[in-house]
This record gives structure tokens, sequence and C-alpha cells, in this order.
């Protein structure tokens, strides 16, 4: 799915901004206080200096496009959450908080063909050339753009689908996919300089679907054909505690 610029939304938008800092230095001032960053760096309580524990610099530049990704999607979410009634699902508030430099999401759209052969992640007939890239786990129910959470699929299909969850034939499916290529993939995207982490998308997709558990929701089958959840849902996710992917923690990730 995709989202422009909403002119209407603004006003809406910069109520929430307003709204938003003082409860944001707020956290900033609970951070501080709290200590809760030790690992870090060592909170001595005093100074106005610190120094990374070993290793941190390392990884931080390491996982940068991953850590930027998660934050900013968690941010946005927060504020969603937080203005469902003055913004609804109308607003790009990515694009409002972190500019217009949303991932050019066709540069994953080879490696998605190749896995997928030529095919339409969701109803399995031959692509053409208007397929789209679309988030798995819906963007605005979780907006970040990691790698292993792209699936291609006819325009039509996507559109049909919107911000929906997909049904749990697909999210097995998708689960496949990932245990079968999702290393392969993972050196692609590396190269592509795309951020992902299979561990991550797939903590996202468990909390996504247990949250519509929990709800009684129903999922996206194809066309305008809704499905519920079933019970079992988290069968779909057992073939990666039997592969070689690194270990699922059941918390959700937030
Ligand atoms: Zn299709």
């Amino acid at each position: 799915m995709s989202f422009g610029r909403s002119t209407s939304a603004k006003p809406a938008l910069r109520h929430v901004a307003n709204r938003y800092g003082a409860r944001q230095q707020r956290r900033t001032t609970f951070l501080r206080t709290t200590g809760v960053l030790d690992f870090l760096y060592e909170n001595s309580k005093s100074g106005a200096e610190i120094t990374l524990r070993l290793g941190v610099a390392f990884c931080l530049r390491q996982f940068h496009g991953l850590i930027t990704e998660l934050v900013r999607g968690a941010w946005v979410r927060y504020i969603r959450q937080q203005n469902l009634a003055a913004l609804g699902d109308a607003a790009d508030l990515h694009e409002f908080l972190f500019g217009s430099e949303r991932a050019n999401l066709s540069v994953v759209r080879g490696v998605l063909r190749e896995v997928q052969e030529d095919e339409c992640f969701y109803c399995g007939r031959d692509l053409r050339d208007t397929s789209d890239v679309d988030h798995f786990i819906p963007w605005v129910t979780y907006p970040v753009d990691l790698g292993h959470n792209f699936v291609l699929a006819h325009r039509k299909c996507n559109g049909a689908k919107s911000g929906r969850l997909a049904s749990e034939e697909h999210l097995s499916a998708w689960v496949e996919r990932n245990v079968n290529h999702g290393i392969r993939m993972g050196a692609e995207f590396d190269r592509l300089g795309v951020a992902h982490s299979l561990d991550a998308s797939v903590r996202i997709a468990r909390w996504a679907y247990s949250r519509t558990a929990s709800a009684g929701g129903s999922t996206w089958q194809e066309g305008n054909v809704l499905v519920p959840l079933p019970p079992e849902w988290e069968r779909a996710f057992t073939r990666l505690a039997s592969a070689s992917c690194p270990t699922v923690p059941s918390a959700p990730f937030r």
C-alpha cells in the first residue's frame, strides 16, 4: 500500500507535535534518571560525559539502519496510539516526523521475484510488470521497512489486502518462505543496503497476530473475502523452531 502526503492532515499533525513535545521531554527525563541504559554506558549519575561500553559504538554503527527503522517505527506507533481520534489512519506520520526519505522499496523487487519464482505471493498467479512490494505485516500496523517483511504481489491483490493482516494460510507461507530463503535474502538485503532482521520481523508478526487473536479480529484471504484467525494460529511459526533461525521469544516486540 502507498501513502501520499496528505495536506488535510497537517493541522492535526501540528496539534499532535505540540502535545508530543512536552510528553517526550518527560520521557527523556525518565531515561536520564532511571539508569535503564546501563547496557550502553556506565551510569555514574554525575558528570556531563558518557563513555560507551566496549563494542557499543561498533554495534550502533553496524546496525544503524535496523535500529533507526525500529525506533522510528515504535515512535510512529506510539504517537498514533496516543492520538487516534485526531489522526485516524490517514495521515502519513512517518513522513511528517522524519521527512520523505521513505525507502525505495523497488530495490528488493529482484530478490522477491526470485524467491517467489515470479508468482504473486497471495494468489500464486504469474506476476506482471505492475506488481507491488507489499508490507506483509501492514505498514499501518507496524511502520518499519525490514526486508523479510516484504512480499511481491499483484497491485490488485495488494490493494484488496490494504491495511489488513493476511490469513493464517498466508502467514504460514510467509514463515515457510523465510525459513527456506531467509538467510539468502538477508545477504542480498545487505548488498542492497536494506535494513533487515528476521528475528525482529518474526517478533513483530507474532505481536500483530496475537493482538488480532485477542480482539477476535478477522484476516484477509483474497479479494473481499475475510476469514477468522483460528485459535491455533501460532502453529504457523512452528517451522521456525525446527529451522536454523534464531529462537523467537513469545513476548511482543515493542
Ligand atoms: Zn495476486
